[in-house]
C-alpha cells in the first residue's frame, strides 16, 4: 500500500518512457525509410560499450565498492561515460547501491528489492518516489572527497545533455549523417544501455545459479554477463563485493575485470582487490555440503552415506581451521622469507579443498541415483 501512496516521478517516467517509445518507433521508421550509415552503427556500438564500462568498472566496482584505486585520468573517463548512461550521478547511484548490498531483499530498505517483483526491481522503483529510494548521502562521504565525483554530481545534467545530445549530433554532422547518428548512438544506445543494466537488478536476482550463497536472491548467469560486460556473475558479487572481479574464474566473460586489469598494466589502476582463492573455494564447498545434506534427507537409504558425509564435513572444518590459523600467522609474521614458506602451506590447503570438492561431487552423484 505504501507503493500506491508514492508520488510519480514524472521527469524520470517521461525520459524512460519517451526514449523507449522513440527507440521502437522513430528509430526503425528512420532505418527503413532513410537507412543508417556505417558510422551510426559504429558510434552506437562504441558508446554502448563505453557506457557499460563507465557503469560497471566505474560507478559499480570503483566507486560503490572501492574494489581498486584509479588514476584521475581514468576516473574522469569513467565519470563521463558512466554519466552518459543516464543512471544518475555517481554519488546517488553508489549511495543506493550500497544499501542494495547491506539490505539486499529487504522490501523496506533495498531500493530495488526483487521481493517487490520483476517490474519493480527492473524499472518500477525509479518511476515513483518510494521511501526506499531516498538517497542517504552519509553513506558516500568517502566519495564526496573525490573532486571528480563532486564535479560530476554538480554538472551532472550538463554532462548528460552534452554526451547524449551534443556529442552524437556533432559526430553525426561531421560524418554527414546527423539524424542517423543521433537516433542510433543517442537514443537507441541509451535505451539498450538502460535495460541491460536494469537486468542486473531484475533478472540477475531471479534467473541463474547460486554457487556461493543462497542467503540472498542474487544469481550467477553467463547470459546476462554477455550483455553487461561481466556484471551477471551476481551471486559471486553479492558474496564478495570487494573483489574487482565478478566473473572470478579465468574463463568467465567479464570485460570489466579485463578492463580494470589492463588499466593496472598501464599504471592507471592500483590496489586491485582479490578475495583469496581459499575463501572462494570454501564458499563453494559450503554450498555443496548444504546441497548434499538436502539430498541425503530425501535419499531412501541414507544411513551409510550420512557417516561419509559427516566425516567429510569434519575434514572440511579442520582445513578451514588450519587456514584461519595460517592466516593469523601470516599477519603476525610479516617477514618476506616466512611469508614465502607460508605460501606453500596455503597452496596445500587450497589443494586439499579442491580434492574434497571432487570427492563430494562423486558422493552427491551417488546420492542422486
Ligand atoms: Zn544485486
Ligand atoms: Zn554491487
Amino acid at each position: 500500500m505504501k507503493e500506491e501512496r508514492a508520488p510519480w516521478n514524472w521527469p524520470v517516467t517521461a525520459t524512460l518512457g519517451l526514449s523507449f517509445l522513440a527507440a521502437i518507433t522513430v528509430v526503425p521508421w528512420y532505418g527503413i525509410t532513410q537507412g543508417f550509415s556505417g558510422w551510426a552503427w559504429l558510434f552506437f556500438g562504441v558508446f554502448l560499450i563505453l557506457n557499460g564500462i563507465g557503469i560497471g568498472s566505474g560507478y559499480h566496482r570503483l566507486w560503490s565498492h572501492r574494489a581498486y584505486r584509479a588514476h584521475p585520468a581514468l576516473r574522469l573517463f569513467l565519470a563521463i561515460f558512466g554519466g552518459m548512461a543516464l543512471q544518475n550521478s555517481i554519488l546517488v547511484w553508489s549511495a543506493r547501491h550500497r544499501i542494495h548490498h547491506s539490505d539486499v531483499d529487504d522490501n523496506e530498505k533495498d531500493p530495488y528489492s526483487i521481493g517487490r517483483g520483476f517490474w519493480f526491481a527492473h524499472i518500477g522503483w525509479m518511476l515513483k518516489d518510494y521511501e526506499s529510494g531516498e538517497v542517504d548521502f552519509s553513506l558516500v562521504e568517502d566519495l564526496q572527497k573525490d573532486p571528480i565525483v563532486a564535479w560530476q554530481h554538480r554538472w551532472y545534467w550538463t554532462l548528460v545533455l552534452a554526451t547524449n545530445v551534443a556529442l552524437p549530433m556533432a559526430l553525426g554532422w561531421l560524418v554527414g549523417d546527423l539524424w542517423g547518428v543521433f537516433l542510433l548512438a543517442g537514443i537507441l544506445r541509451l535505451v539498450v544501455s538502460h535495460h541491460v543494466t536494469f537486468f542486473i537488478n531484475s533478472l540477475a536476482h531471479i534467473w541463474g545459479s547460486q554457487p556461493y550463497t543462497d542467503e540472498n536472491s542474487a544469481r550467477d548467469n553467463w547470459v546476462i554477463s554477455l550483455v553487461t560486460y561481466g556484471e551477471g556473475y551476481h551471486n559471486y558479487h553479492h558474496m564478495f563485493q570487494q573483489d574487482y572481479r565478478n566473473g572470478v574464474r579465468w574463463w568467465q566473460f567479464d570485460i570489466n575485470k579485463w578492463f580494470i586489469a589492463s588499466c593496472a598494466g598501464l599504471g592507471l589502476a592500483q590496489d586491485l582487490k582479490r578475495v583469496p582463492a581459499f575463501r572462494i573455494l570454501r564458499a563453494r564447498l559450503n554450498m555443496e555440503f548444504k546441497r548434499a545434506h538436502q539430498r541425503l534427507e530425501q535419499a531412501s537409504d541414507a544411513k551409510p552415506w550420512r557417516e561419509v558425509l559427516e566425516s567429510e564435513y569434519a575434514e572440511f572444518m579442520e582445513t578451514v581451521r588450519k587456514w584461519q590459523k595460517l592466516q593469523l600467522q601470516k599477519v603476525q609474521q610479516g617477514r618476506k622469507s616466512l611469508a614465502m614458506r607460508l605460501d606453500t602451506r596455503f597452496r596445500e590447503l587450497e589443494f586439499s579443498l579442491k580434492m574434497q570438492r571432487k570427492r563430494l561431487a562423486l558422493l552427491t552423484a551417488q546420492l542422486s541415483v
